[in-house]
């Protein structure tokens, strides 16, 4: 069986130590290829995802600025992405989006950057990758204002209601479960109800590694073998078999990020 890591920040520091058999651990349990999110408050951070990419062949990048950091990227900085996006490693811009949650960064500068990123991904024909949290209708009402990325997206590491995740479908995206669908806390229960209402065709998984281990992991580093887990889960939450479910979400992502055949 095999499955994809939809998004991962593999990149990061947190992987500098033991990054080939954090990769080598997850193609043993049958991940592969992983789409790693390149973000933080610099070109230079965002870019590593790149390099990641350029140096694994399973490795493919998506590059955007996130909603914490969209006040801290200037215009030069939007240009230099601009660039970045078209590299043939990049399978996607983003994440970009809304988090309401944490407003580490003023709402109208998550904003704005958000729409840039929008019209960024549908100009060189990539999906956009959004991370929207405590925001889902003012993200919505952007992305009526904006042309949708004629590629599509994706909510990821959804975590909406049932209505929510519904008004996403009929936009077009797809959305992304990370271990979040495994917690056993009745904060999740929205989000697992939410699952049920997302077309096979729609569905996506994802570990948001180093972030968000799922719940037989708690405490732990999340890595992209940890994929599995919220798999196996959403296929037993969904009562479809686990090759059913596991041979969708990967075909899906192959489609959404316009991955090259095995
Ligand atoms: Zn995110
Ligand atoms: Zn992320």
């Amino acid at each position: 069986m095999r499955l994809i890591d939809s998004h991962c920040h593999v990149d990061g520091e947190r992987f500098d130590a033991d990054r080939s058999e954090v990769l080598a651990r997850a193609r043993a349990a049958g991940v592969t290829p992983f789409i790693v999110i390149g973000t933080g408050n610099t070109l230079t951070e965002i870019r590593r995802a790149v390099t990641l990419a350029e140096a694994e062949p399973d490795v493919f990048a998506a590059v955007g600025v996130h909603p914490h950091d969209a006040s801290a990227i200037d215009d030069a900085g939007f240009a230099e992405l601009a660039t970045l996006v078209a590299h043939p490693r990049v399978v996607a811009v983003g994440e970009t989006g809304l988090d309401f949650h944490y407003d580490h960064s003023p709402r109208d500068a998550q904003e704005v950057a958000f729409r840039r990123q929008l019209r960024l991904a549908h100009a060189v024909g990539k999906p956009v990758v959004c991370h929207i949290r405590n925001a889902h209708a003012e993200a919505m009402s952007v992305v009526d204002d904006e042309q949708l990325p004629a590629a599509g997206g994706v909510i990821h590491c959804f975590t909406g209601t049932p209505d929510e995740a519904r008004g996403w479908v009929a936009r077009g995206f797809h959305l992304s479960f990370s271990g979040i669908v495994t917690f056993p806390a009745k904060s999740a229960d929205p989000i697992r109800a939410a699952l049920h209402v997302v077309p096979e065709d729609r569905l996506l998984v994802e570990t948001d590694a180093p972030f968000l281990a799922p719940a037989a992991r708690r405490g732990q580093r999340n890595e992209p073998a940890f994929v599995v887990d919220t798999a196996s889960f959403c296929a037993r939450e969904l009562g479809v078999p686990e090759s059913q479910l596991f041979a969708a979400v990967t075909a899906n992502a192959r489609r959404l990020f316009q991955l090259p055949p095995v």
